[in-house]
């Protein structure tokens, strides 16, 4: 939708949405489930919500996103989907051979109140789930919480469900990454290692969705987390929750359940955060930082010192999910950029309270709003223009209407590759998200630049 047409006149909305800055719960809890290994999400619910559900996830990480679905009818609308799910259970046993299947809910099967353990404790009595298979499930109903809630539920599921302690410590940490790409999956475990660490890291997508072309098709690919690794999570030395919102119920149902002591983290996107997630490594693993690490951290810095004048000052417009927008409205004050206006769709309680403690010291009234959607943010740039917009391919509209340099960080991503392959967390992923911030802003340079100014280096 072109949105030339929104106006300047910001009115307060209780019971109206207009383009959410979030998405559905099942979709972060599909994706979680993708990053067990051998494992099939499944979608108890209607076929309509698993092909949204799926299509997005595809168009994302553009590879064949698998999901099942209860296929409900009207008759399971008014008698409950009991019946379809134990049939579903029977038949994607059968034909399709995973290890595990994810059941995940929808806003349809919620509503009716369909008991989910009680229909899998069922499906085991009748004989559907064969010996060394596991069905787990998890509360995923779309009408509260957004795709970070249901990528949150799932992996705490995962947790619980499989779990264990024998007693004798593995020597490793669990790391839990929250809902980043597989690029930085990938990333966080190379910097875990680095730091001397054995990481269990669940969920684990990378090698999942973000796999070679091998000109084979494979229903399940060869990364994801295994189930004796979550098994063995429960005899780790410590758990390290990256993102507040995408990970702590889970680390922390594990030290309630086993006595694994948890640290709730922000994600380590740019040098500060970095450094307290390469700082809480350093002590856990009771060794000094490498010269590896050191070096790219420093790299990092190089740029942000090489390019400083580019930053400072310029006002930046953000949406998306709380667990990246407060450790990159950080990385941005940092860089003296001036986050303006800041909105996420995804409910949470301490949001609003640390944007405005990160951002208390700009000149200038900053906007931030939990709950916000698409449609508040391009009023508050239409009142106050921005010289640059970090958003998921949605802003795309916003951009275009306002002629805003625009960079696409987040989910989805439906227009652009790229994000599957190359991270934004840690050192070098902040080198990443710079070169794409400067990329938008020399290029409106450039391309606004008279003649006489028209410059080769810059
Ligand atoms: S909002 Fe609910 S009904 Fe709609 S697609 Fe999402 S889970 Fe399905």
């Amino acid at each position: 939708m072109l949105l030339r047409h929104t106006h300047t006149d910001i009115k307060e909305r209780k019971a109206l949405t207009v383009n959410p800055a979030k998405t559905c719960q099942p979709i972060g809890a599909m994706y979680a489930a993708l990053g067990i290994h051998g494992c099939l999400p499944h979608s108890h619910g209607s076929q309509g919500c698993c092909a949204y559900h799926r299509s997005t996830l595809t168009r994302h990480y553009r590879e064949p996103v698998m999901a099942a679905t209860s296929s409900f009818t009207e008759g399971s609308s008014v008698f409950g989907g009991q019946a379809n799910l134990i049939q579903a259970i029977d038949n994607i046993f059968t034909t399709y051979d995973p290890d595990i299947i994810a059941v995940h809910t929808t806003c349809l099967s919620e509503t009716i109140g369909d008991d989910v353990q009680q229909i899998s404790d069922k499906a085991g009595k009748d004989g559907k789930i064969p010996d060394g298979k596991f069905v787990i499930h998890a509360s995923t109903p779309s009408y509260v919480g957004s795709h970070v809630t249901g990528f949150s539920n799932m992996t705490k599921a995962m947790v619980m469900q499989f779990a264990r302690s024998s007693g004798t410590p593995n020597g490793k940490y669990n790391i839990i990454p929250g809902f980043v790409e597989p690029s930085d999956m990938t990333e966080i475990k190379r910097v875990v290692r680095a730091m001397g660490i054995d990481p269990i890291l669940f969920p684990d997508t990378s090698n999942v969705l973000n796999g070679p072309q091998t000109g084979r098709y494979k229903m399940f690919p060869d990364g994801g987390v295994t189930r004796e690794e979550l098994e063995s999570a429960g005899d780790s030395a410590g758990t390290i929750a990256l993102g507040p919102l995408a990970s702590a119920d889970a680390a922390r149902a594990l030290d309630t359940s086993l006595k694994v002591p948890c640290q709730i983290q922000d994600l380590p996107i740019g040098l500060s955060a970095t450094d307290r997630f390469i700082d809480s490594l350093r002590k856990a693993a009771g060794v000094s930082v490498p010269d590896s690490i050191t070096r790219e951290r420093g790299q990092l810095l190089d740029i942000i010192t090489d390019m400083h004048q580019y930053f400072y000052g310029r006002k930046v417009a953000l949406a998306g999910d709380p667990d990246h927008l407060i450790p990159l409205v950080e990385f941005l004050v940092s860089l003296d950029m001036i986050p303006v206006h800041i909105v996420t769709g995804t409910p949470g309680k301490n949001f609003e309270k640390r944007i405005l403690e990160i951002t208390r010291d700009l000149p200038c009234k900053v906007n931030v709003k939990v709950g916000g959607d698409m449609f508040l943010l391009h009023q508050w740039i239409k009142n106050e223009p921005v010289d640059l917009l970090i958003a998921n391919t949605y802003g795309k509209y916003m951009a275009r209407d306002d002629d805003i340099p625009f960079v696409r960080y987040g989910f989805p991503i439906l227009d652009r590759v790229g994000h599957s392959y190359f991270p934004t967390v840690c050192y070098t992923g902040g080198i990443r998200l710079l070169e794409k911030i400067l990329d938008a802003i020399l290029e409106r340079l450039d391309r606004d630049a008279p003649e006489e100014k028209f410059e080769l280096v810059l």
